[in-house]
């Protein structure tokens, strides 16, 4: 049977701890001292270390010939932790999986009797951040007067999100992220061992796709080796980690820095079809813009020699003030592009809106009347220097004109029976099903005279920036125009009723959406949110065309 590589090589002892030198000191430093505290918190980034940490700290504990740095591996404790994880004295418990009260306050009540066993009764709680208030106010107590025998390892990717009244009563290990270098070395150590062929820049791109995580590492590793069947090199590592092609990403970051908004859509549609994943497509496209960013400023950028000429030529193809202005939208949008359930829609918006970049116009033009375009070149590719210095401008926002509806002035065709709504619907979905889907996503959609008005919550502005592309818009229009038999205008609204009269607006859509609605307002105070409007809302509507 395939034992995972990431489980096969668990760190056993402190000293296979990769990384993570002080914690393995501190802590082997207190056991071999015999200070063992009661309860202590481990905390830092996924794939470092943690859980294991809390397992070799728990044999280290609870060990036959103990309390010892070095568990002996045999006793029936090291055995149970060893093969399952915990054992009949130590508890194990996954905050992200067992987040009721009842759970967190069974194990510490259980934690609270008397070892079975074992010299400690101890609980290993895992994202304890998850847990509820309740859960934590049961822990607060226990750990306010803890037994003597009972012992809790806490560990969690999420310290913030941890009350201060637990922290202060643990004794707290930060871990760290690995890099780059510290994770390749483990993989090829691992590979060397485990005789698997890998070549240099397969490791490099293993270990960089791990972002920190040994453990996703060895993971990425295990994949390539089961699938290589040979030597894992560059370019099966390339198609297990969908990388994207660096020809059309930048391609699309051409077309973005000439403001060729179908062009720039054609290529990302390109991406996609290649099979990339939407969120990786994102994410490569903000670490390839941070790359030109660097160079534009004269910083060191990572660059293999053979690329540096094109990546300053690319790097040249923006000017510096936006391209400092993308890298920020590409970081904003990669964030989101993460939590929403459609990251499609989330980089469609931010290859949009930095199309729009070339149109923008510096606040200090604007105040002087310097008609557009007219003191940009040749200041639109300034001397790095100079650009850092200035760093980033103020821009003039004001909203984009929308273009004539050129559908309006047709002749309207004969009315057809039926629900007109209905058939805009069914009309609508055989014509384009993202348009479609785009425009199911509104709130509500009413008729007021010649409008066809769609209004989407403050949390579907982004849908509704979709649809107000030129050519989604036009085919809404004629939609329109075929479902109601006349000629109708489509009218793209955000956020709650205009009139604010939910009362009026409930006697027009269906109650779950009025639900929905009042979440929606209630979640504008909502970080996450905030920063969703901030990119897709506050943004766009604040872009000036300059035609
Ligand atoms: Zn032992």
């Amino acid at each position: 049977m395939h034992v995972a590589l990431a489980r096969k090589w668990r760190p056993r002892i402190f000293e296979d701890l990769v990384g993570q030198e002080a914690v393995a000191r501190t802590l082997s430093n207190a056991i071999a001292e015999g200070r063992v505290a009661s309860a202590y918190l481990l905390t830092g980034p996924r794939g470092v270390g943690k859980t294991s940490t809390a397992r070799m700290l728990a044999r280290a504990l609870n060990c036959d010939k103990g309390p010892t740095i070095r568990p002996c591996g045999e006793c029936a404790s090291c055995r149970e932790i060893l093969d399952r994880g915990d054992s009949l004295d130590v508890l194990e418990m996954d905050g992200a999986s067992n987040r009721k009260i009842e759970h967190a306050r069974e194990l510490i009540d259980t934690v609270r009797y008397a070892p079975q066993r074992d010299r400690y009764r101890i609980a290993i709680i895992d994202e304890v951040h998850m847990l509820t208030n309740e859960a934590f106010n049961a822990l607060l107590k226990t750990l306010e007067e803890p037994p003597a025998h009972t012992r809790f390892i806490l560990a969690s990717t999420e310290l913030h999100k941890i009350p201060a009244t637990i922290v202060s009563r643990c004794q707290r290990f930060a871990f760290r992220a690995l890099t780059v270098k510290e994770i390749a070395a483990q993989l090829q150590k691992v590979a060397k061992a485990e005789k698997i062929a890998v070549t240099p820049g397969a490791v490099r791109l293993l270990s960089t796709a791990a972002e920190g995580s040994l453990r996703d590492g060895l993971s990425l590793l295990d994949q390539a080796a089961t699938i290589a069947g040979g030597a894992v090199d560059e370019a099966r590592c390339a198609e297990i980690l969908a990388l994207v092609d660096r020809e059309l990403l930048e391609g699309m970051y051409s077309a973005v820095a000439a403001g060729d908004r179908a062009a720039a859509i054609a290529h990302l549609g390109r991406l996609v079809e290649s099979g990339a994943d939407p969120r990786h497509v994102l994410k490569e496209f903000a670490v390839f813009l941070r790359r030109l960013l660097l160079v534009a400023a004269g910083a060191s950028a990572d660059v293999p020699e053979e690329d540096r000429a094109r990546v300053s030529a690319l790097a040249r193809a923006m000017p510096y003030d936006n391209l400092l202005r993308s890298v920020s939208l590409a970081l904003e949008a990669d964030a989101l592009g993460r939590r929403v359930d459609d990251p499609a829609l989330a980089i469609q918006m931010l290859v949009l809106k930095l199309a729009e970049l070339p149109r923008l116009r510096g606040i200090e033009e604007t105040l002087a009347g310097i008609p557009a375009g007219a003191a940009r070149p040749p200041a639109a590719n300034p001397a790095p220097a100079r650009a850092a210095a200035e760093g980033p401008r103020i821009m003039s926002l004001v909203p984009v004109e929308s273009e004539p509806d050129e559908a309006a002035s047709s002749a309207p065709a004969a009315p057809p029976g039926g629900d007109p709504l209905e058939r805009f619907h069914e009309i609508l979905d055989s014509r384009r099903r993202v348009t479609a889907a785009q425009a199911s996503l509104a709130e509500s959609i009413a008729v007021d005279r010649d409008d066809l008005v769609l209004r989407f919550g403050i949390d579907r502005a982004a849908a509704k920036e979709a649809l107000e592309d030129h050519a989604a818009k036009k085919l809404l229009t004629e939609v329109a125009r075929e479902a109601f038999g006349r000629p109708m205008r489509v009218v793209l609204k955000t956020g709650p009723p205009a009139d604010g009269d939910l009362g009026k607006a409930a006697r027009e859509v269906p109650r779950s959406t009025i639900a929905r609605e009042r979440a929606s307002t209630r979640a504008e105070s909502d970080p996450m949110v905030r920063s969703a409007i901030e990119l897709f809302h506050g943004e766009l509507t604040e872009i000036k065309e300059e035609e």
